[in-house]
């Protein structure tokens, strides 16, 4: 007989959030919604929270409040509705809850999944900004809980899945799983992969957020094009599996079938194959150890025919190589490289600045953080502040080029 969890999603009206709660409605007898959270979808929260009976939600503000109440259906008892940032974070401490889901996007989603690990709950991540901004913060506080971590990124949750079991896996390590070599992260490459390098100053928001493979949030889908992605993930798996960058490779493979591998010191490789549809991560996560259905289809490999593996050019993908020398460089230059690319690709987004100007003001960002004096930001606040002024100086980047 498997326990009842009771969830809290926060990020619930984006892609993971609605992919979770496609997952949660195939399995009434194992998870309860308790809480859920949204940002500006206001009336998608208030259908999903009709929709799964959760006793409460949380929006951003007074005007966000009013808009939830608008759209309940009238005569019916509403949800306990919290507001602000710190009830984001004491909803995913709440006794009630026993697992969350981190699906808000970028630092943003910092604070909650912070809270999710201190109170030790069992943690779904798919925020990589969290481990990215603070990842011995996140660790230690996963540690010290005796928190659940379970990686939702299908990169990450591959490579949990191909780790030796027992490894206590789930309880953060501090060192490398025994007998492993390498982790081989796979890219699909994203849309500009094979776009010729004078004609990506001109792509479009809409070009960039066409992923050749996986439908995701913007933000997300534009990290991908730029392989940035892939650089946070890289980060995240130094963080995860408590491996050294030298022993994380990046390897491009188009068609997103081998979600990534593991090296074996007798050169075994284990690789985790599926769809590209992050209903299976998000599946896995909230089973664990069990496996359940996702309603995700079946694989044919017949009629994919060829699966393709190459090196990454880090000279079409500079984001790439910025995020591995920000690992190189420390904590303060992984905050940086984090929140000057929210801003950049945020500016892109909205028409302020080109596509190739997104490595140009990571890079400014970055030299700036490792010429500044001072160690590594210990504390949640020094995280934030450190964020904060980054934020800034990208924004008069993005003017400045306005
Ligand atoms: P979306 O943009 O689709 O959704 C983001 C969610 O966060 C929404 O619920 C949004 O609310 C909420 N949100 C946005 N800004 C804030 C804020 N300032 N405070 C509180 N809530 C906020 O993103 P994705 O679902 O694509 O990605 C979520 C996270 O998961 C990201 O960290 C991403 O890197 C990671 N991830 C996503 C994958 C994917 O396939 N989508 C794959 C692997 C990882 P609202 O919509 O109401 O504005």
């Amino acid at each position: 007989m498997h326990a009842m969890h009771r969830l809290c999603i926060l990020g619930s009206t984006g892609s993971i959030g609605v992919s979770t709660l496609d997952v949660v409605a195939r399995h009434p007898d194992r998870f309860q919604v308790y809480a859920l959270s949204a940002h500006s979808r206001i009336e998608a929260l208030a259908e999903q929270a009709w929709r799964t009976g959760a006793r409460v939600v949380v929006v951003p503000d007074d005007a966000a409040r009013a808009r939830f109440m608008a759209a309940w259906p009238a005569g019916r008892r509403p949800p306990e509705l919290r507001q602000g940032a710190q009830a984001l974070a004491d909803t995913a401490a709440d006794p009630e809850v026993t697992a969350v889901m981190a699906a808000i996007v970028g630092a943003a989603g910092l604070p909650g999944a912070l809270a999710a690990a201190r109170a030790g709950k069992r943690v779904l991540l798919a925020n990589k900004e969290a481990l990215v901004a603070a990842g011995n913060l996140f660790m230690r506080a996963v540690r010290e809980a005796g928190a659940e971590l379970l990686p939702i990124d299908s990169e990450h949750n591959a490579i949990f899945q191909c780790l030796p079991r027992g490894a206590a896996r789930a309880h953060a390590p501090a060192d490398p799983a025994p007998g492993v070599r390498r982790l081989l992260l796979t890219a699909s490459g994203g849309p500009f992969r094979r776009v010729a390098l004078d004609q990506l100053e001109g792509v479009t928001p809409e070009q960039a957020c066409a992923h050749p493979n996986w439908r995701m949030g913007r933000k997300i889908s534009v990290d991908s094009a730029t392989m940035l992605n892939k650089g946070l993930e890289v980060i995240e798996a130094h963080w995860l599996f408590s491996m050294p960058l030298q022993r994380i490779q990046v390897v491009i493979h188009p068609q997103s079938v081998v979600h990534s591998m593991v090296e074996y010191e007798d050169g075994s490789i284990l690789a985790q194959l599926g769809q590209p549809d992050m209903r299976t991560p998000i599946a896995y996560g909230l089973g664990f150890p069990e496996r359940i259905d996702s309603g995700v289809g079946l694989l044919e490999l017949s009629r994919l025919g060829r699966l393709d593996f190459e090196e990454p050019d880090l000279l079409r993908f500079p984001c790439l190589r910025l995020s591995l020398d920000a690992l190189g460089s420390g904590q303060a230059a992984c905050i940086a490289l984090n929140a000057a690319n929210e801003i950049a690709v945020d500016g892109f987004l909205n028409g302020r600045i080109r596509y190739t100007q997104i490595p140009d003001i990571i890079e400014r960002c970055l030299d700036d953080s490792v010429t500044r004096s001072g160690g590594d930001p210990g504390s949640l606040d020094d995280i934030l502040a450190l964020d904060a002024q980054t934020r800034r100086m990208a924004a008069d980047l993005c003017h400045a080029t306005d």
